[in-house]
């Protein structure tokens, strides 16, 4: 099967198995069907350059550090290193470290917003006070300001901040309020 089709199979089972646990708890999450019928999501990116699996949906969960907590996002597992792109064009609007989130980026979108997680690399703040995710064994210095394209590599999968394994975190907004990235991804795949 190709990798369009899989992921395609994956949103499509996830939906299905873990929608009604949503509803049922009530989650902040937006209907992504509210975004403009013009979306360009033809030019969308997959956000990881090497697949492994899906390991934690969007909803609630039971965290591995203890209690039963709502995933803000999807894990995308992917091997240690591997390269992270940016899911559409935008800017970046923030690059932290020191989170939970550990080492991550926030882009800006057309009224998206769209976080990523537990890269590698760290923050870099130089004396006129711009701020840079700079990862220099990958070759990965954005500065938060600038303007990335769809696809642009971002940073890659580590471990940095809360996680058990090298993952993407990948976490995604639409005027404020928590999509289901899975959503998106099949949207995506339906144009
Ligand atoms: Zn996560």
């Amino acid at each position: 099967m190709s990798l369009v089709g899989l992921i395609w199979v994956s949103a499509e089972l996830w939906q299905s198995t873990f929608t009604a646990d949503a509803q049922e708890a009530d989650a902040p999450a937006a209907d992504v069907n509210a975004a403009p019928p013009s979306t360009p999501w033809e030019s969308a990116s997959f956000p990881v350059e090497n697949f492994v699996a899906y390991t934690s949906p969007f909803g609630y969960r039971n965290h591995p550090f203890g209690g039963r907590r709502f995933h803000y996002g999807l894990d995308i597992a992917a091997p240690m290193g591997s390269y992270i792109r940016s899911w559409w064009e935008g800017t970046v609007s923030r690059v932290s470290d020191n989170t939970a989130c550990g080492t991550g980026i926030v882009i800006e979108s057309h009224g998206w917003v769209h976080i990523y997680c537990h890269m590698q690399g760290h923050v870099v703040v130089e004396t006129d006070g711009d701020r840079w995710l700079v990862d220099h064994d990958g070759g990965i210095q954005i500065r938060q300001g600038d303007l990335v394209k769809s696809g642009q590599r971002i940073g890659r999968v580590g471990m940095t901040g809360s996680t058990t394994g090298p993952h993407l975190h990948w976490g995604m907004k639409y005027q404020g309020s928590w999509v289901d990235p899975t959503v998106v991804l099949k949207a995506m795949m339906e144009k």
